[in-house]
């Protein structure tokens, strides 16, 4: 028996699976094709989940989001050439949001290379430039020595995009199953903490500060250190303010949450604490006129290349963000401390959350049609399950839809984040829903998209119906891009002119049907002019947990949000 083992062969598809299984992986998305369906097949076969996408651009997005929610990289699958390429806008997205993702591509068999075989591509060196570890095994023998190091490099120091090329000769290559030694799981990412000097000296400038704010970031999210960030927000009683996908690593219904005074925060801080938050666009550079000029920076990052950026911080802290959570939480309560809560500061920020609050409410309370933004997120927040995962994308409906979404969970926002990616909304909520039935059965997924957006993955709507994931896709319809037309404008247009030359670039087709395109897989399709009609068919939908279903909300084509004080709105994507 021992003699017939030993000349047991396997393929080298299976041996990618294997490997892939060793290291936990648990999701696989992709599109099959020439030379990769077999490593798919055998991955399935192994208990490796496989959802077939439509596009590898939508798969690698999802492949993405899996990693960010669980911690450990999905993998995505692609064919060679084109294939690989239509990933590299995934494995860039993971890339910039420091997101764990795995991509195997399949490539031109080495017999052929530079003889122009069949989407021959330099495909290792094509995605050097988005991952951070890009290799080819040199033989079917080290195919699990390279898939050990790709896991452990995503999700070791800042986590990211790995890739690894499988020249299609090593799929159906058959070895003996002794010549194949499979390396085991890399163990969790070793936590580091921060200097104990830089540690005091970090909680002695909180301690001196006049104004001081915490910015929670989704790096926060990522390294699960929401309840120490939540202690040391109340036990110091510090304001706080999370970026679009930090929000929910404390809730954005709790008291200490200044989101509706952001920019007046940002502004007048004298000490900002970040926790892991990038000094990139979205938090203005930390320069002027944003800042004051001379805040007081104390950067907690894991990675030690991004302190510094932009401003010269008063303090670093390089560690893992809980870890490093924890050892100020031991200063304060070594010698405790607490920000007083009738400080002039309070007392701004709370005098602005109010005004600003009002404005949006007011916004919301207009009964005009078709129904403005606000209008449009008022009602849906109402509905929202407190432990929804929201997923959402588009100009304005991204930007106003997370003024007035809240999150009470960490990790269960996923946006355009850091690359302002747009068509990664199907994707994501596919990602999500999978992680959702697996881990928390009957959590809902709402996937807020304005039309435009929705457009660069809509096919995915069958991805989502043929594995009948209950995701419920919100298209907050405007007509266009940023801003629309209606009908009767549009046809004007078409009147005197080609549209090619004549129609503004943001137009879109007027009043189309989106939620057509559910009804034809089988989902649920609704189309919504009004308040009374979003609220049944929102009800409808949070009823039926069995089928995904699509809202087609209509909204005037040229809404906008409220006025802003700093840049106009376009080239500001963070109101308030
Ligand atoms: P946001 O878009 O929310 O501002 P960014 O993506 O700009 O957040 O920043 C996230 C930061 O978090 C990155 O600089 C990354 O290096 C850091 N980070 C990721 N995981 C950890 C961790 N476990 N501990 C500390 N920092 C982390
Ligand atoms: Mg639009």
């Amino acid at each position: 028996e021992r003699s017939d083992r030993s000349e047991e062969q396997v393929s080298g598809a299976k041996v990618i699976a294997q490997a892939l299984k060793t290291q936990n992986v648990e999701y696989m998305f992709g599109v099959v094709g020439i030379p990769v369906t077999e490593i798919a097949v055998a991955a399935q076969e192994l208990g490796i989940r496989y959802i077939g996408m439509r596009n590898e651009q939508a798969a690698c997005y999802a492949a993405s989001a899996v990693g960010y929610l669980t911690g450990r990289p999905g993998v995505c699958l692609v064919v060679s050439g084109p294939g690989l390429i239509h990933a590299l806008g995934g494995m860039a997205n993971a890339n910039m949001n420091c997101w764990p993702l795995i991509v195997i591509g399949g490539s031109s068999e080495r017999s052929q290379e530079t003889m122009g075989a069949f989407q021959e591509f330099p495909q290792v060196e094509a995605c050097r430039l988005y991952s951070k570890f890009s290799a080819r095994p040199s033989s079917i023998e080290a195919i699990p020595t390279v898939i050990e190091k790709a896991v452990r490099s995503s999700i070791y120091g800042r986590p990211g995009a790995c890739y690894v090329d499988i020249p299609a000769d090593f799929v159906t290559l058959q070895m003996n199953v002794n010549s194949i030694k499979y390396k085991e799981c890399c163990m969790p990412p070793p936590v580091s903490m921060a200097e104990t000097s830089a540690v005091c000296m970090a909680a002695s400038v909180i301690r001196n500060a006049r104004q001081p704010l915490l910015i929670i970031g989704k790096g926060a999210a990522y390294a699960h250190a929401e309840e120490s960030i939540r202690k040391l927000v109340e036990q110091c009683k510090l304001p706080f303010l999370p970026t679009p996908m930090g929000k929910g690593v404390v809730p954005d219904n709790h008291p200490n949450c200044v989101s509706a005074a952001r920019s007046r925060a940002l502004q007048s801080a004298d000490v900002i604490v970040l926790f892991g938050a990038r000094l990139n666009w979205i938090l203005h550079f930390g320069l002027p006129p944003r800042y004051q000029p001379d805040v007081k920076f104390i950067q907690v990052d894991i990675c030690a290349e991004e302190l510094g950026n932009n401003v010269r911080p008063a303090v670093t802290l390089l560690g893992d963000i809980n870890a490093v959570t924890k050892q100020l939480l031991e200063q304060f309560d070594k010698t405790p401390w607490q920000y007083p809560p009738e400080s002039k500061w309070w007392n701004t920020l709370r005098e602005k959350m109010k005004d600003n609050e009002a404005a949006s409410k007011e916004l919301a309370s207009k009964k005009s049609l078709p129904m403005n933004y606000y209008t449009v997120f008022y009602h849906v927040q109402e509905q929202l399950p407190r432990d929804c995962f929201v997923v959402s994308e588009g100009a304005n409906t991204m930007d106003i839809g997370r003024t007035v979404l809240q999150n009470y969970l960490p990790r269960h926002r996923l946006d355009a984040g850091t690359f302002g990616t747009m068509g990664v909304g199907l994707g994501f909520a596919i990602a999500a829903a999978l992680v959702a039935k697996d881990r928390n059965p009957g959590k809902r997924v709402i996937c807020v998209e304005g039309d435009s957006a929705f457009g660069f993955s809509g096919m995915e709507v069958e991805t989502i119906c043929r594995y009948n994931l209950p995701i419920i896709l919100l298209i907050v319809n405007n007509n266009g891009i940023y801003q629309g037309f209606d009908t009767d404008s549009w046809k004007e247009m078409l009147k005197c002119e080609d549209a090619t030359t004549g129609a503004p670039p943001i137009c879109l087709l007027p009043d189309s049907h989106y939620e057509q395109i559910m009804a034809a897989f089988g989902g649920k399709g609704y189309f919504v002019q009004t308040p009374e009609e979003l609220q049944k068919s929102l009800r409808q939908t949070l009823e039926d947990t069995t089928k995904p279903s699509l809202i087609n909300i209509m909204i005037e084509p040229q809404a906008t949000r409220k006025a802003q004080c700093f840049l106009s709105w376009f080239l500001d994507w963070h109101p308030l």
